[in-house]
């Protein structure tokens, strides 16, 4: 799975480049802006009607799909809409966040004593929904965090279910205890088990599937969580865990659900909820305080959910998937280049398609990927998602991209063959 192997090294070395590019270059970079209509809405920063432009950052289409380093997702233009009118009013965060817990809730006929809680973002969620676990309403041991004096202070967690996001599970202070079969998970569990985590996207790989974990916390007494930041769709995700008896849910907003980027969503149990809401801003002194969420991305996440809700997903799904097959089209074209598609079972469950060359065309992926990133407009493709050749999704792709991408990719794998 790509989470484990490239996310960390990617945010390093994507930092990293940036800077030195920032550094050794900073003319070169704003030579190139292209003149844009302008808005004449704004005048000064943003005038262009492209302030990425404006800045020397060179924008790109996304065929990786709801990547953070990229963005995450785009807005619906009624999304944008509400989020301004949200911006024009001055509100108390704590009983916005409540009521609109409330509203999504309402929109995913969550069970009854489940509530929902707008964070900064699924990883937010994962620590403040910990935090709440830890220290229930007591301010004393809100206050205290990561300092776990009195708390309980262990995550159990299957070994193939560990990822970069547990950095938020251990940012509380507590220890993450590595399982791999059922003896070893009840011999874990102790008095210091605060919770027992699960990485859905990680489900082949353990030992133990989500069902089975659920029932086996709900045994042995101790809250659990799943981590289901990426898994929307199918759009059921939303409620089929805690259908499940998942005592939390982590979702992210500027994923699939193209809600604020700086949003996303912890279902879930109503205490919990509610302590996860007492760690997290507006409230000061808390660990999650650097984690604030807006009104505007309260606001943002519960129209982002509605409009997603209403989506018809089967029809989406295959104009995704119709983009892929137009793109492979012309890129068969080319001797020697094939293409075939693919659907990962979980974690950006949408149509991929793998594109392969043999030695007709005498360049690597990776060469490939380079090509397309310094194209005019740039394009952002992934690597083989483990299998060979390059891999690319179409759902992020906006109109015409697609024929922008099945040109340059085309351009550049016939400009290579021997
Ligand atoms: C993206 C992701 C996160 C983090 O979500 P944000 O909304 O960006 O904070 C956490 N866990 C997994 C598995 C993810 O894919």
């Amino acid at each position: 799975m790509r989470l484990n192997s490239t996310w960390n090294r990617r945010g390093f070395l994507g930092t990293a480049a940036a800077m030195v590019g920032s550094i050794l270059a900073p003319r070169k970079l704003f030579s190139k802006v292209p003149a844009t209509a302008g808005s004449n809405a704004v005048s000064g920063f943003g005038q262009s009607g492209n302030p990425y432009d404006e800045l020397g950052v060179t924008t790109v289409i996304n065929c990786e799909g709801t990547m953070t380093m990229l963005g995450g997702s785009i807005l619906r233009p009624e999304l944008e809409a509400v989020m301004a009118m949200a911006g024009r009013h001055f509100v108390n965060i704590p009983e916005l966040e409540v009521a609109a817990g409330k509203r999504i809730a309402e929109m995913l006929k969550l069970p009854e004593g489940y509530s929902a809680l707008v964070t900064s973002g699924a990883a937010a969620a994962i620590q403040s929904g910990l935090a709440g676990i830890l220290t229930g309403d007591n301010e004393k041991l809100i206050q205290q965090l990561p300092d776990l004096s009195g708390m309980k202070s262990e995550v159990i967690i299957q070994k193939s279910h560990r990822n970069p996001f547990d950095h938020q599970l251990r940012s509380t202070g507590i220890k993450l205890i590595e399982v791999e079969t059922r003896d070893e998970l009840r011999q874990a569990v102790n008095d210091r088990t605060a919770m027992m985590h699960f990485s859905n996207f990680a489900n082949a790989a353990g030992q133990i599937k989500v069902d089975e974990w659920v029932k086996l916390a709900k045994q042995y007494n101790v809250p659990c969580m799943n981590d289901a930041a990426a898994d929307t769709p199918p759009v059921s995700h939303l409620w089929d865990y805690t259908n499940m008896g998942y005592d939390l849910v982590t979702f992210s907003g500027g994923k699939a659900m193209r809600g604020p980027q700086c949003a996303g969503l912890l279902i879930g149990r109503k205490d919990l909820v509610a302590y996860a809401l007492l760690n997290n801003s507006p409230h000061e002194d808390t660990l999650g305080r650097s984690q604030k969420v807006g009104k505007e991305e309260i606001i943002g996440m519960v129209k982002a959910l509605e409009l997603y809700l209403k989506e018809d997903h089967d029809a989406l799904a295959r104009e995704w998937q119709e983009r892929l097959e137009r793109i492979s089209r012309e890129l068969t074209k080319v001797p020697g280049v094939s293409t075939s598609f693919f659907v990962p079972d979980i974690a950006n469950h949408v149509p991929h398609m793998q594109i392969t060359w043999d030695s007709r065309v005498s360049l690597e992926p990776k060469q490939v990927s380079k090509l397309l990133r310094e194209s005019k407009p740039a394009i952002v493709i992934g690597g083989g998602e483990g299998k060979p050749g390059l891999s690319m999704c179409s759902f992020m792709l906006q109109p015409g991209e697609d024929k922008i991408v099945a040109e340059r990719l085309e351009h550049i794998l016939k400009e290579h063959s021997v």
